[in-house]
């Protein structure tokens, strides 16, 4: 049996409305943190340990019949007697402001690019609110896209897989044997879906104790990583601001899993290379962002040269090739 989270954890209520239920057993199959058992002939699904619930709503998502309950408890301050890191220097605020204020601008992006950041075990924190409701990662970046600024410790934090992928926990067993990615019916097989698992990257357990999303212009903290959702053709001209100086071509790292932790985070992150993402299954089904955006994360030490190539491209090719200038004319 784990071990209850820390008081000041978020908690929910986890309740099965028996007259519903039909035993079927997908809310027990499902869970990936194991809150449910089986119990009796039935047998029948109990909540019978709510407290290592996350709020991931996996279980209502996947029953049947509407059976399963999931409520928000609330929690306390997990970060109560931290120390707090100083506030960032003016001239470093005004440098996060031009960046986002170029890539808006010269793009026409319609989001606020989102500064990442992910604080390491014992670091002084920043100034950023804790939200009183576990939040997916990708979920996060969606509202950060939209003006909202969060710090997520691990139990702020509603996907098993992102955050133990970001370094704040281990990953559940359901996970790592990769039973329940096959259960989703998003791998053929265990093995494949353990493949997928040994293959993608990930930070140590508990190396990183939040992580810290807000709106570029708005960052609190030094981000690692820019994350940016936008077109394609809007990431086709970050790609060549990226390349413009150099005429480098990326090796991009995209499977289709883990989108936001992996390939929009963790890859820039741990590479100092950009990369690009089309999107999760789990980012898809759990945010509102559109099916005609994806989405590309920038190492923070690439972004001078980024803003830079980009504001040379928004002098000519970018207004150019937006004004079909080789198109030929239609008869
Ligand atoms: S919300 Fe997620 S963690 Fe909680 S009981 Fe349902 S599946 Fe399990
Ligand atoms: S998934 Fe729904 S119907 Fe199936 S056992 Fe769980 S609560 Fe009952």
């Amino acid at each position: 049996m784990k071990p209850p989270p820390a008081p000041s954890a978020v908690t929910y209520s986890v309740t099965i409305d028996v007259g519903r239920c039909t035993n079927c057993g997908l809310c027990v199959a499902f869970c990936p943190v194991e809150v449910f058992e089986a119990q009796g002939a039935g047998p029948t699904p109990a909540a019978s340990r709510p407290e290592l619930c996350w709020g991931c709503e996996t279980c209502v998502g996947q029953c049947p019949s509407g059976a399963v309950h999931v409520a928000l408890n609330g929690g306390g301050d997990p970060f109560v007697n931290r120390e707090k890191a100083a506030p960032l220097p003016e001239e470093e605020r005004a440098l996060y402001r031009e960046w986002a204020g170029v890539l808006k601008e010269v793009l026409g992006l319609r989001w606020s690019p989102v500064a990442v950041s992910l604080i390491p075990a014992g670091d002084p924190l920043p100034d950023v609110p804790v939200p009183s409701e576990r939040l997916r990662y990708c979920q996060s970046l969606m509202a950060a896209r939209r003006g909202r600024s969060l710090m997520m410790p691990a139990n702020r934090h509603a996907c098993p897989d992102g955050t133990a992928i970001l370094g704040l926990t281990d990953l559940p067993p359901k996970l790592a044997s990769g039973e329940l990615y096959k259960l989703f019916r998003k791998l053929d097989s265990v093995e494949a879906a353990r493949t997928m698992v040994r293959e993608r990257p990930h930070l140590e357990p508990r190396t990183i104790d939040a992580t810290v999303v807000a709106p570029l212009a708005e960052a609190a903290c030094t981000p690692q990583v820019v994350a940016v959702i936008a077109q394609p053709e809007q990431v086709m001209w970050l790609c060549m601001s990226a390349a413009y100086y150099t005429g480098h071509r990326f090796d991009f790292h995209a499977s289709g899993y883990n989108a936001q932790c992996v390939e929009t985070t963790l890859i820039p992150y741990t590479s100092g290379e950009p990369n690009i993402s089309f999107g999760c299954y789990g980012c898809r089904a759990s945010s509102d962002v559109s099916d005609d955006l994806m989405f590309m994360g920038i190492p923070a030490s690439l972004m001078p040269t980024v803003v830079r190539g980009l504001r040379e491209l928004g002098a000519k090719a970018i207004p150019q090739s937006r004004n079909k200038i080789y198109l030929p004319p239609l008869m």
